[in-house]
């Protein structure tokens, strides 16, 4: 199955088992907007649960808050939002498409990066045992003109955006020929620049300044930096963290919950002493991968990917990126931020926005490393990750192997047959689980298909209540991934699903 297929196959999943439907479907959509079902909510939630549980709970130091979305509107001006959050964006004269240069340009590194990957994978079979790739990429002449051409766009676009002369980075567009994906042309518009912050009023009577709804929900952090540190008695290093909706006026939202114009993010902001940034931006660099792997997806779907052009807050900048069925993209960027955001609220708000440092005795704006995921890119990160098909003996299953804590629906128990007073003792061990885990309960159909559609939408456990069960209190315990049975008792079930299905479980892997 190609990559595509695989994309649309996880897409009509989605939609198919209660996952992500689109947004206003009934009224034919609305574009890049997208709406969570009953599945999708409990993945979602559990996601949530568990990067705020592992900010929170298993570092002393972190704390939670929840800002509102609306802030006065000086934040944005203040944070640079309002001249400076921008895309630079190309139209494509033909197609009459519209696409963020940038994105052009790194959808043509990544395609360079493949020939070069391809050309040393055929010398690799070629050589056999004696290959040297790093010498192999440092000496031929193809591979290392893929990856000049590779540097070359990265200094280009650089210079370009960073001297905002965007006449520089239609001409590299045109010199690498980049065509529109739609029409196939080279007839291009010149590249401009476009705001992404969606604005509103707060009321009829105050229409004179706009009211924007956050782009990102690090401001809220900040502007609350000193109630936090004050009333939570808060000694620096020390973090803030909170999970909340973002929203993006995305030029080119596509990929499905990829680029969504509405997303949330999950974002932790940790503030230090100055001068120790760095360090403790490496700290977390490795923690934040950490984490990513605890899912247990493999290393090799993941990448750091380093800025080359860094924020105007950022003294270092990295991305976590995932191989997505489209390819690496990034997922989490952790930013060593400065004292760059502080210092412009201390600016604009004339607040004094400092911390009294006992043991050194002094006042200081603290230097701040952020780390920031987006949660609908985690959620597609899962589904592509544990996505399944298997062949069987004579058909083929469907199963999101998802890890057992962050799965929607935990156990599902099923009465083998509809009588006999198997449904009510199936009802008994439903209201006996309830209160710590999210179970389904169902009666119909075979056996078989009842396994199917669990497996689809990634259920760890199924137990069978069965005529055995009525006299011996016990049930057959099937596995979701080895699909293996097992018979317990059912006092046990309780503690054998905590073990495995709590985010507490995954919590003790970090
Ligand atoms: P990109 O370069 O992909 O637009 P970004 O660098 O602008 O992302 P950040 O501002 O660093 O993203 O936001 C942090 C995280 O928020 C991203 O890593 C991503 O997971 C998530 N995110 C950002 N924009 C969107 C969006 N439009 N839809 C869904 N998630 C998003």
């Amino acid at each position: 199955m190609s990559n595509e297929e695989l994309f649309k196959k996880i897409i009509s999943h989605c939609k198919e088992y209660g996952f992500v439907f689109p947004s206003s479907e009934i009224y034919d959509g609305l574009a890049a907007v997208y709406d969570y079902g009953q599945n999708g909510v409990e993945l979602r939630n559990n996601i949530r649960s568990y990067w705020y549980q592992s900010m929170t709970r298993l570092n002393n130091n972190i704390v939670g808050l929840d800002s509102a979305i609306f802030m006065h509107p000086k934040i944005w001006k203040a944070s640079g939002h309002v001249d400076g959050f921008n895309d630079p964006m190309i139209d494509n004269k033909d197609s009459k498409k519209r696409y963020r240069a940038d994105v052009l340009l790194e959808d043509h590194q990544e395609k360079l990066r493949q020939k070069a990957d391809k050309e040393v994978e055929k010398a690799k079979t070629r050589f056999g045992d004696t290959f040297d790739e790093e010498m192999y990429r440092s000496t031929n002449p193809r591979v290392s003109e893929y990856m000049a051409s590779i540097a070359h766009i990265d200094t280009t676009l650089k210079e370009g955006l960073e001297t905002g002369n965007l006449e520089i980075i239609k001409n590299l567009i045109e010199e690498l020929g980049i065509v529109c994906p739609i029409s196939g042309s080279k007839n291009w518009t010149d590249v401009r620049q476009f705001n992404l912050m969606y604005s509103t009023q707060m009321s009829a009577t105050e229409a004179d300044e706009a009211l924007y709804l956050r782009p990102e929900t690090a401001q809220g952090i900040f502007v609350n930096f000193l109630n936090v540190q004050k009333t939570g008695r808060m000694k620096i290093p020390f973090g803030i963290a909170q999970t909340g909706k973002a929203f993006r006026n995305e030029i080119v939202a596509r990929q499905f919950i990829m680029r969504m114009k509405e997303f949330e993010q999950m974002e932790m902001q940790f503030f230090c002493k100055p001068g120790t940034e760095l360090d403790w931006y490496a700290y977390w660099k490795e923690m934040r991968m950490k984490w990513h792997l605890s899912l247990g997806i493999s290393k090799d779907s993941y990448r750091f990917h380093d800025h080359v052009k860094l924020a105007h807050y950022a003294n270092a900048a990295v991305d976590i990126e995932f191989d997505f069925p489209f390819g690496f993209k990034e997922v989490e960027g952790i930013h060593s931020r400065t004292d760059f955001d502080l210092g412009k609220h201390e600016e604009f708000s004339g607040k004094k926005l400092r911390y009294f440092d006992a043991e050194a005795n002094e006042n200081y704006i603290p230097y701040v490393v952020e780390t920031s995921v987006g949660l609908d890119r985690l959620f597609l990160v899962l589904l592509s990750a544990c996505y399944a098909e298997e062949q069987l003996e004579n058909e083929t299953r469907v199963v999101l192997r998802f890890p057992p804590a962050l799965a929607p629906v935990k156990a599902a128990i099923l009465p083998l047959v509809k009588k006999d007073g198997l449904p009510e003792m199936a009802q008994k061990i439903y209201d006996e689980l309830k209160f710590d885990m999210n179970l389904y309960i169902e009666d119909k159909d075979t056996i078989g298909k009842r396994y199917r559609r669990m497996d689809a939408i990634g259920t760890p456990f199924c137990i069978t209540v069965d005529y055995d069960s009525l006299t011996q209190e016990d049930v057959t315990l099937r596995y979701r991934d080895s699909m293996e049975q097992k018979r317990v008792k059912i006092k046990d079930l309780r503690d054998i699903l905590n073990a495995e299905t709590s985010i507490a479980s995954l919590l003790k892997t970090l």
